[in-house]
This record gives C-alpha cells, structure tokens and sequence, in this order.
C-alpha cells in the first residue's frame, strides 16, 4: 500500500497514526468485543471518548469554563442558520464581514432570519485581500459581528482579531487547530470537522455561557445551543465514530506539542510554498502577501491551457486533489494540520520539474 500525498479542501488528509489506531480499533475497541460504532451514546466508553474530546479540546484552544464546548452535526452551512437563531433579537442588526464565498453563504442564510447589515466587503478586489478595520461600518445595535477568518475558496486569512463592541461570531472551519488563538475574544467559534479536526459529520461549537438562552422562540431544539449544552451534546445521537476520530486527532495535537508547535510548522509550509510560487514566473498567487492563507493555497499557471496536464502529471506523481475551486480556477493546495512538510516538498519539487518541462 501506498499512501498518496492529500491536498484536498475537504473533507481533507487525517494523520496516518490516527488511522492506524482507528484501523486496530475497528472491529474491537479496547477489549470490549465490538466497535466504538455499535456502541450506545449513552454507554460508558462513549460518553468516556466525548468527555476525553472536550477535555483535549479545552486544553488545545485554551477554552476556559466561561465557554460551552457543543459536538453537533450539520457542517458549517447548518451553523449560518443556527447564529442568527441563537443570537441574532428582533429590534437588533447583524454585522458580517464579506471576504468570500464563505462569508457570503454566511451573509445570504442569515437574511432570511433578520436585519444583516454588510460592514465591509473586499469583493470588489475579487476577494484577494481583507478590507481595513478603520473602513467597516458597524452597527449600532448590532447583535453580533461575524466574520471568516479563513477563506478557504479564495486563500485569504486574517492574522488578526477584529474588536467591536458586539460579540464575535467565527466560522473557522478551516483555520481551527492550525496555530493559537486567543478563545476570549470570541462570542462564539464554530467548525466543520473535516478540515482540520476529523471526518465530515461532526461540528464543534464554542459558545461564550452568557450568549446561551438568547434563542428565537421558532428556533428548533437541534439547532438551539442551550439545548445541546443542557444535554452534553446528547439531545440526540451524535455522530459518535467521528467524535472518536476527533479525539485521536486531538490526542495526535497534543503528543506534537499542541497548537504553537503546530504552528511553526503550519508556516514553515506555507512559507516554502509561496516562496516557490513568488520565485517564479510561471505560478501566481492573487492574495495580499498580508493575507495568504496557512492552510489553502490557490495558484495559477502562466498558460491555463496546461491546467489539465498539471493535474493529471500531479496525481500520476502521487499529489492528489490540486485542482482549484470552480469559482476560482486553477490549482488550490489545501495544506491542513495532517499535510506534511514532506507533501509540500514533494508539491515544490513537482512543480518546479513541470515548470521546466512546460515554462
Ligand atoms: C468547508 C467550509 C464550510 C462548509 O462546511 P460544511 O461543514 O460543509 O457545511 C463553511 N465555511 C468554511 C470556512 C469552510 O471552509
């Protein structure tokens, strides 16, 4: 068996010591005769792996007890409903920042469920850089301030937290774990698993106690965050083999020296990408050196007429998923935690024998 190098957006490359434990897992976890699959929420050795999950979480992301931790399900897109309906009062306005794709699913599912108030938007850049804090303008009643801090389509990440008075709304999906961040800032932090944390299926809500019980009355209970925090995530059946599989990830994090060791690495990464792609003519990146993305690299090729030879000579040399989203075109290396320094040698070295055979 051989495995290939994985830039895929999501859902996205696990470590393979995670899968080795899940493969040795499979069909008996831990001597119990069956698999943490066939097991009841309820039992013992899940509600164990949960408590194990938040607890490893907490640890990582530095969340103190001012804060809820929610395993749910639905993905990031179920969560730009859930915001507005958790958060968002009837005589209030909600502020979204518009730096992408993301930000714009963002944007159109919570109009459908109040007053959304655009505080700034780069689309006029065509989404390549982050417009200046000094330029948005934000709400006077403003419920919260939402915004992307990595734009997963468009490459684009803040390296910066933004203040307002209102509490701030995050969807990190594909920047949580990557490095640090300072969990106080926020009001509420939310993630698909399956770009950094797991496979797709679950989703990690943070959200500040003191947020809790602001719900609209037509809210349903799955969607409702003080549901699920008065239920241990437990309301329903949570999807319980990929809370598992957080968990090793977790533990994975934790044995790797947590989040600022996974920084430096995450940035060593992108640094040697970029810097292939700056020191060469024949690949591009669009975004702001200020802010390019740790963890989706889009990039082009001087001639996008060798796009598909790229990508088929790419996966023939073992690196799969580069091609760039449709709205984007071109290449896109989704360089996640579970990505090496090893898969992003092989990408510069690949790149720079194309570029010698075709440039
Ligand atoms: C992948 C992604 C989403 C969508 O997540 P789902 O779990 O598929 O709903 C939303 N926001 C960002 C920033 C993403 O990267």
């Amino acid at each position: 068996m051989t495995r290939k190098y994985n830039f895929c957006a999501g859902p996205a490359a696990l470590p393979e010591s995670v899968l080795e434990i899940a493969r040795d897992d499979m069909l008996d976890w831990h001597g119990r005769g069956l698999s943490i699959m066939e097991m009841s929420h309820r039992s013992a050795e899940v509600v164990g792996v949960a408590e194990q999950a938040e607890q490893a979480l907490r640890e990582l992301l530095g969340v103190s007890d001012d804060y809820a931790v929610l395993f749910l399900q639905g993905g990031a897109s179920t969560q730009f409903a859930a915001v507005p309906l958790n958060l968002l009062g009837a005589n209030q306005a909600a502020d979204y920042i518009n730096t992408g794709q993301w930000s714009k699913k963002a944007i159109a599912e919570a109009r459908r469920f109040g007053t959304v108030n655009v505080a700034a938007t780069s689309e006029d850049t065509n989404f390549s850089t982050i417009p200046a804090r000094d330029g948005w303008q934000l709400s006077d009643n403003a419920a919260y301030l939402h915004y992307t801090p990595n734009e997963t389509i468009g490459g684009v990440e803040f390296f910066w937290t933004p203040e307002a008075d209102a509490p701030l709304v995050t969807d990190m999906s594909s920047t949580i774990l990557s490095r640090p961040i300072n969990v106080d800032d926020y009001g509420v932090i939310y993630a698909g698993a399956q770009k950094n944390i797991g496979p797709a299926g679950l989703t990690i809500v943070i959200v500040r106690r003191e947020l809790l019980g602001r719900a609209h009355d037509l809210c349903p209970a799955m969607l409702n965050w003080q549901v699920a925090a008065e239920n241990d995530s437990m309301y329903n059946t949570p999807p319980t083999f990929a809370l598992y599989l957080a968990q090793l990830v977790f533990a994975w994090l934790q044995g790797l020296g947590g989040l600022a060791a996974m920084a430096d690495i995450n940035r060593r990464k992108a640094q040697k990408l970029y810097a292939a792609i700056d020191g060469s003519d024949f690949y591009a990146n669009p975004v702001d050196p200020a802010c390019r993305s740790l963890m989706n690299v889009p990039f082009t090729l001087a001639d996008d007429a060798l796009d598909k030879v790229f990508l088929a000579e790419s996966e023939e040399a073992g690196l799969l998923n580069l091609k760039g989203h449709r709205s984007v075109g071109g290449m896109r290396a989704s360089i996640y935690n579970a990505v090496g320094e090893d898969a992003v040698d092989a990408l510069i070295a690949f790149m720079q024998d194309f570029e010698q055979r075709n440039g």
